[in-house]
């Protein structure tokens, strides 16, 4: 079976190579905002999607055949996929414009015969030569590279996301042990046993200082010296917050991969929870659907499980010790009190123990 795995180290460009690399962010967005005009003019017009490349606007633009011919292809694909989300569903909104200062600068490429190789601290990538590189991990032998994604950060550092593929033959284990997570806002979940997966502390006081910078930045006029400033300073401390949470929820989920044979979660759609719990588009979102992304990868590639229950089964409702289901129990209860046989639990915990049990009835059913 084939698996797919990142790894994100810190690039050391030098002088040449960054004046390099800004052009290819720029040419990069230019392409992708040129195309997105054009797509959406070609719309107006006849009411059909039509598919562009990036050899016409080389041919127009000279200036695009100065850097890595895959950034742009990837950009195009990129913009595609946006316009494929869009159509399918429209809560991922119109394809936007890529914004020289609001975008992430970043542009991947493609592994074709040997233009990308990673060798004795050095990346080579095609146009810019060698990189310097801080390989922090070593790669198995046996993973192929497929594509680099290079990005600079808001504090200026740039990094590369290193995409592998690998084979591996996985043996189905046997399930002895099994717990039940159940989504839970202000931690991460709370599982059958009863613990939390919550934020260690010094995650939580950067999410307060977060919390403060971007109050100060309200009070400030508009466009201004300090206004700039600060915007800098959030998406410094935006990035290091984000980098933080990543790692985290990496190390959770290995551990409990690691810890049990299946894992009964609910199966939410993220993107309808954040619109139901008016959550916003900001960066907490997400985490539990990363979570569970990294959570699945992490099971499979040793033969366990995930086991996804219908979002539609009461999870909360059900009491976990006689089966009992309450009418209703309001969000605002954080405490499950069973009217038939008495039983008290925690809210989160008793909809985990429910998951856990019926994670076992669908292993049972096959
Ligand atoms: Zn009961």
């Amino acid at each position: 079976m084939k698996q797919q795995r990142g790894f994100k180290f810190a690039l050391y460009p030098d002088a040449r190579q960054r004046v390099l690399l800004e052009k290819t962010f720029g040419c990069t967005r230019f392409l992708y905002n040129k195309m997105l005009d054009d797509k959406i003019r070609h719309y107006e017009q006849t009411k059909e999607n039509i598919i562009l490349t990036p050899a016409y606007y080389k041919e127009a633009y000279p200036f695009l055949k100065e850097v890595d011919c895959m950034a742009l292809v990837n950009a195009q694909r990129n913009l595609e996929r946006a316009f494929r989300n869009f159509f399918r569903d429209r809560r991922y909104g119109f394809p936007r414009w890529k914004s020289k200062h609001k975008s992430r600068k970043s542009y991947t490429t493609n592994v074709i015969h040997h233009n990308i190789e990673l060798k004795d601290g050095y990346l080579k990538l095609p146009k810019l030569k060698w990189v310097k590189i801080r390989q922090h991990r070593g790669i198995p032998e046996e993973y192929r590279l497929k594509s680099v994604t290079v990005s600079q950060c808001a504090n200026g550092t740039y990094e590369a996301s290193l995409l592998y593929e690998y084979e591996i033959e996985i043996q189905p284990k046997k399930v002895e042990r099994m717990i039940g997570l159940d989504y839970a806002q202000g931690c991460l979940y709370i599982d059958s046993e009863g613990n939390s997966g919550d934020y260690p502390h010094y995650y939580r006081r950067l999410e307060h200082r977060l919390a403060k910078e971007q109050r100060r930045l309200t009070h400030m006029e508009k466009n201004s010296r300090n206004w700039i400033k600060q915007k800098q300073r959030i998406q410094v401390l935006y990035e290091k917050i984000s980098h933080q949470r990543r790692d985290f929820l990496h190390k959770q989920s290995r551990q409990i991969a690691n810890a049990w044979d299946a894992v009964a979660v609910e199966d939410l759609n993220m993107m309808e929870m954040s619109k139901s719990l008016h959550l916003g588009k900001n960066l907490m979102d997400n985490s539990y659907g990363m979570f569970r992304s990294f959570l699945a990868y992490k099971l499979e590639e040793q033969g366990k499980q995930l086991l996804r229950i219908d979002r539609y089964f009461a999870s909360s409702r059900v009491c976990s010790r006689c089966g009992n289901v309450l009418e209703e129990l309001p969000i605002e209860e954080r405490i499950f009190h069973c009217s038939a046989c008495g039983h008290v639990m925690d809210r989160d915990h008793n909809a985990a123990v429910n998951l856990c049990h019926e994670g076992r009835k669908i292993l049972q059913s096959v």
